[in-house]
C-alpha cells in the first residue's frame, strides 16, 4: 500500500480534532502531521469570564506539542506558502510534501479598518482580554461599550454574554448602578441566526438587566483617547472603555488565493468540505459554509471541531477505502446569562430551506456543562 502524508495547517479546534480523527482512523505507514506557528493556543470561548475575573488564563490554554503522543507529527512553524500544483508547503526553509492537506488556519483581525480599536479594548484575544481584565478591575464607575464592527465575526453570542457577565460582576460588587454597558451590532438584532424568538429573548434579557442594545451599526472608529466610539450611520457616544469586537478577515495564508469564493472566505462543499483545489479541504472559521439563508455557518469551535472531525474522518474513509460521510451541520454555541447561569443557542444550522436554530433558557446546568466543555477541550476531547 502506498503511504499517504495527512498534512493540517492550524492547531485550533478544527486542526487538531482533524489530525486527531484521522490519526486515530490510519495504519502506522500513514503520517499525520500538524503545523502551527503557536506552541499552545487558548480557548478564546473563556475570555468573556476571564475579563470579569472568572477564569484563569492558564486553565484556558492547551500544549500542542500533547498530540505527539497520540502519533501526530506536530511542527512549530509559521507556513508560508501552499504549493497546490506540487502538493507542497513551503514552511520557512523547510518543505513539507502532503498527499491530503487540511487548512485550519482560522480568521485573524483587521485591526486597521477600525481606527483607534486597537489602542482601546477588546477581548477576542488573550492579550487584550488579560489588559481589559486589568482595566475593568481597578474600575469604579463609567460607560462601557461593546461594539461589533462587522459580521461575521467569531462566536455571534460573545458580545451579548459579555454584556450580561459585566452586569453580573458589577452586580456582584454592588456597584452596577455606577456602570452604563452598551452593546451594539450591525445586524439587525442579537444572535439574528437563532431566530427571532432567541432575539427577543436576550433583549428581554438586556431590558431586565438594563444593558443597551444599539441595532444595524457597525463601529466604524474609536476616538484616539478611547472616549468616544463613531458608528456607521454617522451617531456617537462618549464612553469610558471602549470594547471592539474587529473586522474578521481570513487567515494569510489563504487571503488573495483562488480558494476565496464571493463571500471573501474560503469557499467549501457544505457537505464534504473540500475547496476547488484536489485533496484539499478547509474547515473552520477560514471558511464559509453557506446555510440555507445564504450565509455562512457560525464562526465557532464547535463547527470547527466537528467539521475537523469529518474531514480526518472522510480522508482516512478514502485512504482505507471505506464510506465516507458528510457534514452534519449541527452544533452549539454557549451564551452566558451572567456569571452563574448559560444557555444554548443549538440546533440544526445547514436545515433546509432554513436553518432550525433555538436558544434553550439559561441555567446553572448550562454553565456546568460549560465547565465541562473547557475540561474536555483542554484534553482534546473537543
Ligand atoms: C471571545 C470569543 C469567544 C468565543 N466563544 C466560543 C464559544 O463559546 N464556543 C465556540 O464554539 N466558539 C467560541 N469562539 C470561537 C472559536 O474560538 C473559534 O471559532 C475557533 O477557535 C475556530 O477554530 P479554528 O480551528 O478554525 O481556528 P483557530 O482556533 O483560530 O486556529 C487557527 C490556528 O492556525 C494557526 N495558523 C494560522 N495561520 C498559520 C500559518 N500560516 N502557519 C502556521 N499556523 C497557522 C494559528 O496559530 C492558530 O493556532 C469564541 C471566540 C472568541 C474570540
Amino acid at each position: 500500500m502506498t503511504r499517504k502524508k495527512v498534512v493540517v495547517i492550524g492547531g485550533g479546534f478544527g486542526g487538531a480534532a482533524a489530525a486527531i480523527k484521522a490519526r486515530a482512523l490510519l495504519g502506522s505507514e500513514h503520517t499525520v502531521t500538524l503545523a502551527d506557528r503557536n506552541r499552545e493556543v487558548h480557548l478564546c470561548g473563556m475570555n468573556p469570564m476571564l475579563i470579569a475575573g472568572q477564569r484563569d488564563p492558564r486553565r484556558t490554554t492547551r500544549s500542542l506539542g500533547v498530540l505527539g503522543n497520540r502519533g501526530i507529527n506536530v511542527i512549530n512553524a509559521q507556513v508560508d506558502e501552499i504549493d497546490f500544483k506540487n502538493h507542497a508547503l513551503k514552511a520557512g526553509d523547510g518543505r513539507i510534501d502532503y498527499d491530503y492537506l487540511v487548512i485550519a488556519a482560522g480568521a485573524e483581525y483587521d485591526w486597521g479598518a477600525t481606527p483607534g480599536a486597537r489602542d482601546a479594548y477588546s477581548f477576542y484575544d488573550i492579550a487584550s482580554a488579560r489588559r481589559l481584565r486589568r482595566r475593568l478591575s481597578r474600575m469604579k464607575r463609567g460607560h462601557i461599550s461593546i461594539g461589533v464592527a462587522s459580521a461575521p465575526y467569531k462566536c455571534p453570542p460573545a458580545p451579548y454574554e459579555t454584556a450580561m457577565i459585566l452586569d453580573w460582576f458589577f452586580r456582584q460588587q454592588g456597584n452596577r448602578q455606577d456602570f452604563e454597558i452598551t452593546v451594539s451590532t450591525p445586524e439587525p438584532g442579537p444572535v439574528p441566526v437563532a431566530g427571532p424568538d432567541a432575539m427577543s429573548a436576550i433583549m428581554r434579557a438586556f431590558d431586565r438587566k438594563g444593558i443597551q442594545l444599539k441595532t444595524g451599526v457597525g463601529v466604524a472608529s474609536v476616538r484616539s483617547d478611547g472616549r468616544e466610539v463613531a458608528y456607521s450611520d454617522g451617531s456617537s457616544i462618549g464612553v469610558d472603555v471602549a470594547i471592539t469586537i474587529p473586522h474578521h478577515i481570513p487567515a494569510a495564508i489563504v487571503r488573495g488565493s483562488s480558494l476565496i469564493g464571493p463571500s471573501g472566505w474560503v469557499k467549501v462543499n457544505s457537505q464534504t468540505l473540500e475547496t476547488s483545489e484536489k485533496d484539499v479541504f478547509a474547515i473552520g472559521d477560514v471558511n464559509a459554509v453557506p446555510m440555507a439563508n445564504g450565509k455562512g455557518i457560525p464562526k465557532a469551535g464547535v463547527f470547527a471541531s466537528a467539521e475537523g472531525e469529518t474531514v480526518g474522518y472522510n480522508i482516512a474513509a478514502t485512504i482505507n477505502e471505506s464510506e465516507p460521510v458528510d457534514f452534519p451541520g449541527e452544533g452549539y454555541c454557549f451564551i452566558g446569562f451572567g456569571g452563574e447561569t448559560s444557555a444554548l443557542v443549538v440546533g440544526n444550522f445547514l436545515a433546509e430551506p432554513k436553518p432550525e436554530v433555538r436558544l434553550t433558557a439559561p441555567t446553572a446546568r448550562g454553565m456546568k456543562s460549560r465547565e465541562r466543555f473547557e475540561r474536555d477541550w483542554k484534553r482534546f476531547r473537543v
